[in-house]
């Protein structure tokens, strides 16, 4: 039997595909030198909530892609329940977005890398997961994980070069 080719263009629909396109949104974040994390929020097949990261830029702790994707999505919809939405994100949300992804109701929350750091979503502390809330997303983990995890480590590698090559350049 000859081997399935490898596809390289996910297909539409696929949470590979809404991944991707988070994916996108994370290198935005990343050309403007902000921590490369993406996420789309998706209604009957459609992106109807998309954010980056940009908490440099806009000098705002809150403005994490998560935050930005809800408040989108939120206003599409003309409410603040995102009944019937997925979540797609690169990185695994922190406490802020985590609690904020319950309050908002998504369904199901795609997720591509674990965060060891600083993630709420099964590393630190688990609060989609928490039965004393009144709701709880679904969680599915390791979507294009590969790729969530390289654009992180590229990003990082980067920014340890240009402080490394700074610190040469005052010396
Ligand atoms: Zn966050």
């Amino acid at each position: 039997m000859p081997e399935l080719a490898v596809p390289t263009i996910p297909e539409e629909g696929s949470p590979e595909f809404y991944m991707a396109e988070a994916l996108k949104l994370a290198r935005q974040a990343a050309a403007l030198g902000e921590i490369p994390v993406g996420a789309v929020i998706v209604r009957d097949g459609r992106i109807i909530g998309r954010g980056f990261n940009s908490t440099e830029t806009d000098k705002d702790p809150t403005v994490h892609a998560e935050m930005k994707a809800i408040r989108q999505a939120a206003a599409e919809l003309g409410g603040w329940r995102l009944i019937g939405c997925d979540m797609y994100v690169t990185l695994e949300p922190c406490s802020m977005c985590a609690g904020a992804i319950v309050l908002s109701r998504i369904e199901r929350l795609f997720i591509g890398t674990m965060d060891p750091k600083a993630g709420a979503c099964g590393s630190l502390r688990n609060i989609p997961g928490d039965e004393r809330l009144n709701h709880q997303p679904e969680l599915i983990y390791g979507v294009l994980q590969t790729e969530c995890q390289a654009i992180l480590k590229d990003f990082f590698r980067k920014l340890r070069q240009v402080r490394k090559e700074e610190r040469r350049s005052v010396q």
